[in-house]
C-alpha cells in the first residue's frame, strides 16, 4: 500500500494482523514508526479526510478514534488517497486546501475524482497524468519509486522491492522531510575572520558601488550567485554581511525550504512551551514560494520593491511604523526571543541573519532533499488538478451580479474585503450533499465532541 504522492510504501502498525516489514537494518525505527501513519482522503471514506494508521494486508483503521473504523484501501482497481503525515501537508498546501472547513474538506475529498481514479494492481494509488519521475527534472534528476512495485498475490498487497530502492540509492526519499537545517539568527565570528585579510580589487565586478551589485545579483541563479561570492574575499565578506537580505529572498523564493505555518507554530511550541504566538500576526512563512523566481523576474531597481533594496525597505517600514500604535512590551520580548529561534521564519528571523548558510545547509541534507522533491511532487498534481477542475463539471462559476449570498456566513465587512466569490457548480453542490453524511461522520470518528473526551481510544 503506498503514498499517492511520493509512492513510497506505508510501514505496518505492529498491531497487524498480517504485517509485511521492511527487510531487517533497510529503515531506522524512526522511520517504521513514521511512515505507518496516514491521511485518506476519498468520498467513501467515513470522515472524508482522516488520520489513518496502516494495518497492511489492504486495512487501514482511523487513528485514535472512540470507535474501530478499519477501511479496505484498494477495492474494484482502484483506492482512495492515502498520504504520509508531510506528504498529505505538502498536498493540501500545494492545493489551498489547508482549511479543515467543510468547503475544503469536501474538496480534498473530490481530488481524485477531478484528477482521475487512482490506479490498481501493481500501481495501486497512483495518480493518472501526473509525472511522478520527472518533477525534479530529467536524466540524472529522475526519481522512480514507481518501477519498484510489482503485482502482489491480492488487492492492495502490491510488492515493493526495498533492497532495489537501497542499491539504487534512493535512501534518502524516506527521510523525514521536517528536519531542517540550524538557522544561525547571527552570524558567527568564526565565519567573517574566516574570509582572512580582504586585498584592495580593480576587477569590473568589486569596483562597483553596492547599490549597482544589489540590482544585478537578483538576475543570478543560485549556482552562479554562490559561484561568485567564491571568487574572491570581498564579495564574499559582503555574501556574509551587505547581501544576507538578498540570501534571504533566494531561501524564501524555494518555497519548501521554510517550514509551513503550522511546524513553525508546533516548533515554537516545542522550544518555548511558555510562549504565546496566537497572536504574533506572522507573515505566511512561504511567502516567497508565491512570487515568481528571482531568475525569471527581477524586481526593477526603480520600482522601490526590490526585496534587497535596503533604502526602500527601511522607507516602506518608516511608513507603516507611523501607523502602528508602540509595540507592548510582552509582545516585544516575544518578537525578540522568536528573532532568535534557530528555525528560519520569512518574518519572525531577522533580515541580517545568516541567510547564507541556510541557503548552502537546505541543499545539502538528506531531509532537505526530500522535501524540495515532495514539494514538487505537490506541485505537480496541484497543476493537473487546477487544469481538470477549471475544464470539468466542478469548475466554479463566475460570480453572481445581485448580491445574494451563495456562500453564505459571510458578514458585509468580510463581503467588502473579499469581492464577490465564485459559485460552486451544479455538480459541486450536488456532490457535495451526497457525501454529507461522511462529513457528518467525522466528528465521530476523529473523537470531537465524543461523550467527555475521555472514553476509551483506539490509538495505533
Ligand atoms: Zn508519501
Amino acid at each position: 500500500m503506498s503514498c499517492s504522492l511520493c509512492r513510497l510504501p506505508f510501514t505496518p502498525s505492529p498491531s497487524s494482523m498480517a504485517p509485511r516489514w521492511p527487510p531487517d537494518g533497510i529503515l531506522s525505527d524512526k522511520q517504521l514508526q513514521y511512515m505507518k501513519h496516514a491521511v485518506g482522503m476519498g468520498q467513501y471514506l467515513v470522515g472524508l479526510v482522516v488520520n489513518l494508521v496502516h494495518l497492511d494486508n489492504n486495512m487501514f483503521t482511523i487513528n485514535n478514534s472512540p470507535v474501530l473504523v478499519t477501511i479496505v484501501w484498494e477495492t474494484g482497481n482502484k483506492t482512495f488517497i492515502a498520504l504520509h503525515t508531510h506528504c498529505a501537508m505538502f498536498f493540501r498546501h500545494n492545493l489551498g486546501l489547508t482549511s479543515d472547513c467543510p468547503g475544503s474538506l469536501i474538496e480534498c475529498s473530490l481530488i481524485d475524482t477531478i484528477v482521475g481514479p487512482t490506479q490498481g494492481g501493481a500501481h495501486a494509488g497512483r495518480l493518472n497524468d501526473v509525472d511522478y519521475e520527472g518533477v525534479l527534472g530529467d536524466g540524472s534528476e529522475r526519481v522512480d519509486i514507481e518501477s519498484l512495485w510489482s503485482k502482489g498475490p491480492s488487492e492492495g498487497n502490491a510488492h515493493f522491492d526495498w533492497q532495489e530502492w537501497k542499491q539504487r540509492g534512493l535512501e534518502w526519499t524516506a527521510a523525514r522531510p521536517d528536519v531542517f537545517p540550524r538557522f544561525r539568527p547571527t552570524i558567527l565570528e568564526a565565519r567573517l575572520s574566516s574570509v582572512g585579510e580582504r586585498m584592495a580589487t580593480t576587477d569590473i565586478i568589486t569596483t562597483q558601488s553596492l547599490d549597482i551589485l544589489h540590482i544585478l545579483l537578483p538576475y543570478l541563479s543560485n549556482k552562479s550567485y554562490v559561484n561568485l561570492i567564491a571568487t574572491c574575499r570581498t564579495l564574499r565578506y559582503h555574501a556574509l554581511t551587505t547581501f544576507q537580505p538578498h540570501a534571504r529572498v533566494r531561501v524564501l523564493s524555494l518555497g519548501w525550504a521554510v517550514p509551513l505555518e503550522s511546524e513553525y507554530i508546533n516548533y515554537v511550541h516545542r522550544m518555548r512551551p511558555d510562549l504565546d504566538i496566537a497572536d504574533s500576526q506572522p507573515e505566511p512563512a512561504t511567502e516567497g514560494g508565491t512570487q515568481p523566481p528571482i531568475q525569471s523576474s527581477p524586481p526593477s531597481p526603480t520600482d522601490g520593491t526590490s526585496p534587497v533594496d535596503d533604502a526602500g525597505l527601511e522607507t516602506r517600514l518608516d511608513a507603516m511604523s507611523l501607523s502602528l500604535e508602540p509595540m507592548s512590551s510582552h509582545r516585544a520580548s516575544r518578537t525578540a526571543i522568536l528573532s532568535q529561534l534557530e528555525m528560519a521564519h520569512a518574518a519572525h528571523s531577522p533580515v541580517h541573519a545568516d541567510w547564507l548558510h541556510y541557503l548552502s545547509r537546505v541543499h545539502r541534507t538528506p531531509a532537505m532533499r526530500a522535501r524540495r522533491w515532495v514539494w514538487a511532487l505537490a506541485e505537480a498534481v496541484a497543476q493537473v488538478y487546477r487544469r481538470k477542475r477549471a475544464e470539468g463539471p466542478f469548475a466554479d462559476l463566475e460570480p453572481d451580479d445581485d448580491d445574494s449570498d451563495e456562500e453564505g456566513g459571510l458578514d458585509p465587512e468580510q463581503r467588502e474585503k473579499w469581492g464577490k466569490l465564485p459559485r460552486k457548480s451544479d455538480a459541486w453542490n450536488a456532490y457535495a450533499q451526497s457525501v454529507m453524511q461522511q462529513l457528518v461522520m467525522r466528528r465521530l470518528v476523529q473523537g470531537a465532541g465524543a461523550g467527555n473526551g475521555r472514553g476509551p481510544r483506539f490509538t495505533w
